[in-house]
């Protein structure tokens, strides 16, 4: 009997062939920017799409071709393709559906970059995106019509960390001939798998936890491989189909979009991304289990009013996020709410080892303040409805020893000018044994604008 090997082990040992390595364990870095060819006749065929034959680095490269080969499998897809960013991959998938006229129906919850590439960049070219609630699925399905082309959601919501159903999801698109494509990246295909749920496309932005160390930036779009393509909403896929079959989107992503818009990966990106790769597992197992403790940590601290972390028993997301990671976590990222703005800077600015970075998915604990920064240019009235609050402070728990990340985040709030140091806190006793967790109900609440999104 075949044995499967399971995902901590095929994140070190799967990927494309190993021919050409010289018996290197580790890949190499392919740093040309063309490739010769023997014989006129091969860069013909390369040119025809014929054979595996690389030409060029902006078409392909073989170091991003072991990447790609990897990433397919662990998201249980046919196939992919590695791009310079996240950005660039989101981008790519979505221009191939997209023609000027259509429509997209997206989850509220975008990373920033996503929500002003679909509200602001596609409307100039004549594309309209609907968002709406990622947890309400009337919602997605009231906001579709005819000229919808496809269903987006994120996994995990960026920062307002709500869990959308991908199952319910990919089975809404499907019976109105849509594709779901998902953002993965904050779950990682070590917690999550969307394509096993139904999902049709799985996008990341690899420059987080896939390459896990804040070192190689980069994307990468998933082909399941399952859609039907041949449908009445996709007319011009017909001579994609009908060359690459089950592949029909990814070849037509890459032949279209991705060569002509220029988004390719540098090959050394795709080694650190693999490098990193090799511990992803580790990582995350360590990321979960820190971030359940300093979200119960942060629930119980007297300066800390709020928290939002799907782990905790009594988010409104708890349910969906067990059930659908299987117990395995749920996700590294959290929110927290402090007095006021000042408070959050001053926090910030007391921090010893969590760094203040725009980055998540880091094995280095960070933290942002959203409304400050990453959503600096939006009306007080879009921050209200995000819930992008002046107290708010982002979390990315890394995977430091979890003890200490509470110990620093304690000491910056101790020294909180804005309030008159009139609380004393127990760290030894907040962290107690870490055995609080899964709460005891007693999470507080966000403040009263936030109900809405997380109800
Ligand atoms: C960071 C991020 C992106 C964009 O990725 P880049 O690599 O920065 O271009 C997209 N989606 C999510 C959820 C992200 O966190």
């Amino acid at each position: 009997m075949k044995k499967e090997y399971c995902f901590d082990t095929r994140v070190i040992h799967e990927g494309g062939s190993r021919d050409n390595w010289e018996g290197a364990t580790l890949p190499p870095i392919f740093q040309t920017a063309s490739h010769a060819h023997p014989t006129a006749e091969s860069l013909s065929q390369a040119f025809a799409g014929q054979g595996d034959d690389h030409v060029y680095m902006r078409l392909s490269n073989p170091t991003n071709k072991f990447l790609e080969e990897k990433l397919a499998s662990l998201e249980s897809g046919r196939g992919a393709v590695v791009t310079g960013s996240g950005m660039a991959a989101i981008n790519n998938a979505c221009m191939t559906l997209l023609r000027s006229g259509d429509e997209l129906v997206a989850g509220r919850s975008l990373f920033m970059s996503t929500s002003f590439l679909f509200t602001s960049l596609f409307k100039k070219y004549g594309i309209t995106a609907h968002l709406v609630d990622p947890l309400d699925l009337t919602g997605f399905a009231r906001a579709i019509t005819e000229k919808t082309r496809f269903l987006y959601v994120e996994t995990i919501g960026n920062p307002a960390m709500d869990i959308p159903d991908i199952t319910a999801l990919a089975r809404l698109a499907h019976d109105n001939g849509l594709p779901l494509l998902v953002d993965n990246t904050l779950a990682s295909p070590w917690l999550f798998r969307p394509i096993e749920f139904g999902a049709d496309v799985v996008i990341h932005s690899t420059t987080k936890y896939l390459s896990g160390h804040g070192a190689a930036m980069g994307g990468v779009v998933i082909d399941g491989g399952r859609f039907d393509w041949t449908q009445e909403r996709f007319p011009d896929f017909a001579p994609f189909v009908e060359k690459k079959g089950e592949l029909a989107f990814l070849d037509r992503m890459w032949r279209e979009h991705h060569i002509n818009f220029g988004t390719p990966q540098a090959p050394f990106h795709s080694f650190l991304t693999l490098l990193g790769l090799d511990t992803l597992a580790l990582r995350m197992e360590r990321h979960m289990e820190n971030a359940i403790k300093v979200a119960g940590f942060l629930r119980d601290h007297p300066k800390v009013a709020w928290v939002n972390y799907p782990g905790l028993e009594d988010h409104p997301c708890f349910e969906m996020a067990s059930a659908q990671f299987k117990g395995k976590g749920f996700g590294s990222m959290l929110t927290f709410g402090l007095k006021d703005q000042a408070a959050c800077f001053s926090m910030i600015d007391n921090l010893k080892i969590v760094r203040h970075v725009a980055n998540l998915g880091d094995c280095k604990s960070l933290v942002i303040h959203p409304y400050s920064t990453q959503f600096l240019s939006h009306d007080e009235a879009e921050k209200k409805r995000l819930n992008i609050s002046p107290g708010m402070i982002r979390l990315s728990v890394g995977i430091e020893n979890w003890e200490d990340i509470c110990y620093d985040i304690d000491q910056a709030l101790q020294v909180d000018v804005s309030t008159n140091g009139d609380v004393s806190t127990n760290v030894d006793a907040l962290i107690g044994d870490g055995s609080t967790l899964h709460g005891d109900g007693s999470m507080k609440p966000p403040p009263e604008d936030t109900e809405e999104k997380v109800q």
